[in-house]
């Protein structure tokens, strides 16, 4: 087994690309600090050619990857997860200069993704491995089986927002699986992606099961046409439109996880300070560039007054700002700013108001928390992802009345609940892939769980035993035991095959309910 180097030198300075096919010096791109504009690193714009040599390299490292036992993975990645903790420091620091975000939002993302890691590494063979089935009345003869085999290479494409966790449930979980993984992070976040798998191969120095390649959208482009065996994309829905159809010309699949605009629903049962406080953090935690961050809030008319008041006085309390205490970071993308700014403008012009924050809330590189009331439900702060430290509060007259506001929406990624007895009930209403009840984002940081969304915001899951199998193949397998009864399959059977046939199906099938003594026993 592969023993882990000391990581003494995992400086960023040190941070080398995937090298371009033929060796010579190529285009290359600046990463920013949104919160000083420095630059942070230097990195190549990889070419087409660049892709799919990564990918040639992929394919042979997935034959040996794919062919270890589903412990000496694990014990790879989890020596790799090793080294991701002891020098979580130090990544968490490159994320801050990378993206802005506060260390502490960057420590809590890193953590996620770790127990995520040893989660995937752990659980694959469980859900993985090959296990029998019942093969059913009519093929009592055979023995069945099913297995999740791996795909062989899965091109991952980033987002900047969360550079790590993001991208990661994608990336240890397609490993674990026993894929190689060529990943193209953000350009804002190149650095983060390249520290990965620089971290991974001190871990798996071996072979190139993980590498990354940089540049701008075309990379990203050229990774879907690379005949890689699946594309897993995180980024935005309009994205997530160009990727699928470049995936389309090679019929590759694709999982989507794409943006959001996530309500919570306050109960009038709900315990109102706790959900204020939620509804702050959820909507300004690493400035509100948050896919599953809140956006919107329903809150009942009975607590409504009660809410916005603590809301608004939590809100108060919090500024972003330069200095290192700020609670809040800058807008990573510049052109971030417009967004907000114009969703802000928008929900004013048509009548709405803003407790805190506002209009001027929208600075050169942060944004200040801001609290809108009265916003019509066809506004842009209401309909599309503003994706900055803002949110919505509209007053409903009942719970139903907040479901049906929650799903008119055309995104469908997480949601959240604050009621005391009527939690699991509303959250089984809401048409999202995820709800937390009485917590907000608790179901990103289950391993257990699967993560992803309907309508615009995706489709496919990543985390959990669906995140797993989202990177392999099902394999059927069958084996008779001994000759059927019924030579069903042979055109030398006798004469009243049919007819038996006729008769056992009329007796297994044609009261049209389930037999209770089947029904008793069946597994699958
Ligand atoms: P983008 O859609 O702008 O970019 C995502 C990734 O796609 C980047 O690596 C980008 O590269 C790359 N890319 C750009 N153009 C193409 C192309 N034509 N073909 C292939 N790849 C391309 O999203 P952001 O990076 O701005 O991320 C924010 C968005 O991500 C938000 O909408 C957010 O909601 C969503 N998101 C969704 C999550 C989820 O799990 N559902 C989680 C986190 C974020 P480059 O940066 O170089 O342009």
């Amino acid at each position: 087994m592969t023993q882990t180097a000391p990581l003494a030198a995992v400086q960023p300075e040190n941070l080398t690309a995937t090298p371009p096919a033929d060796g010579a010096p190529g285009p290359t791109f600046d990463s920013m600090n949104p919160r000083t504009g420095d630059v942070v690193d230097t990195h190549p714009v990889h070419s087409a050619e660049d892709v799919e040599a990564a990918v040639g390299r992929a394919r042979e490292a997935a034959r040996w990857w794919g062919g270890l036992t589903f412990d000496e993975r694990a014990e790879r990645l989890l020596a790799w997860k090793g080294v991701l903790t002891r020098h979580l420091a130090q990544l968490a620091d490159l994320m801050h200069r990378e993206t802005g975000k506060p260390h502490a939002d960057a420590t809590m993302e890193i953590a996620l993704a770790i127990d995520h890691l040893h989660w995937a590494a752990t659980k694959a063979e469980k859900h993985l491995k090959r296990r029998s089935v019942s093969p059913g009345m009519l093929m009592v003869n055979q023995q069945a089986w099913v297995e999740y085999k791996p795909l062989g290479v899965v091109g991952v494409i980033g987002p900047w927002n969360y550079p790590v966790f993001t991208p990661m449930g994608s990336i240890a979980y397609a490993l674990a699986a026993g894929n190689a993984v060529v990943f193209k992070p953000s350009e804002y976040t190149p650095g983060v992606g390249e520290w990965l798998a620089m971290t991974f191969r001190q871990a798996v120095p071996d072979h190139p099961v993980l590498q990354v390649v940089t540049g701008l959208g075309e990379t990203g482009a050229a990774l879907c046409r690379a005949d890689v065996d699946k594309v897993a994309f995180t980024g935005s829905t309009a994205t997530g439109k160009r990727v699928m159809a470049a995936c389309a010309e090679t019929l590759t699949p694709v999982v989507i996880e794409a943006g959001g605009k996530d309500a919570v629903i306050v109960a009038e049962d709900a315990d109102v300070d706790a959900a204020a406080d939620a509804v702050l953090w959820g909507a300004c935690s690493n400035a509100g560039q948050t896919c599953t961050g809140v956006e919107r809030v329903y809150v009942h008319e009975r607590v409504h007054d009660e809410f916005v008041d603590v809301l608004v006085r939590k809100a108060r309390e919090i500024t972003a700002h330069e200095g290192a205490d700020s609670h809040i970071g800058p807008i990573t993308m510049p052109k971030q700013l417009d967004v907000i700014r114009g969703h802000i403008a928008d929900a004013l012009d048509r009548g709405g108001r803003a407790l805190v924050g506002g209009a001027d809330a929208v600075g050169d590189r942060f944004v200040q928390p801001t609290v809108l009331v009265d916003v019509p439900e066809d506004s842009d702060a209401v309909c599309e992802e503003t994706f900055g430290p803002t949110v919505t509060v509209a007053k409903v007259r009942s719970v139903e009345e907040a479901v049906d506001r929650t799903n008119a929406g055309k995104y469908g990624l997480g949601s959240t609940v604050f009621s005391r007895s009527r939690g699991l009930e509303i959250a089984e209403q809401i048409r999202s892939g995820m709800t937390s009840i009485n917590a907000v984002i608790a179901f990103a940081a289950v391993p257990a769980l699967p993560f992803g969304g309907v309508g615009d915001s995706g489709f496919g899951r990543i985390h959990g035993p669906d995140g797993l199998r989202e990177f392999t193949y099902a394999k059927a397998i069958t084996r008779q035991r001994f000759k059927p009864a019924l030579p069903l399959t042979s055109f030398d059977r006798p004469d009243d095959t049919d007819t038996k046939l006729a008769q056992i199906m009329t007796m297994l099938h044609g009261r049209g309910t389930l037999l209770p003594r089947v029904a008793g026993r069946r597994k699958d």
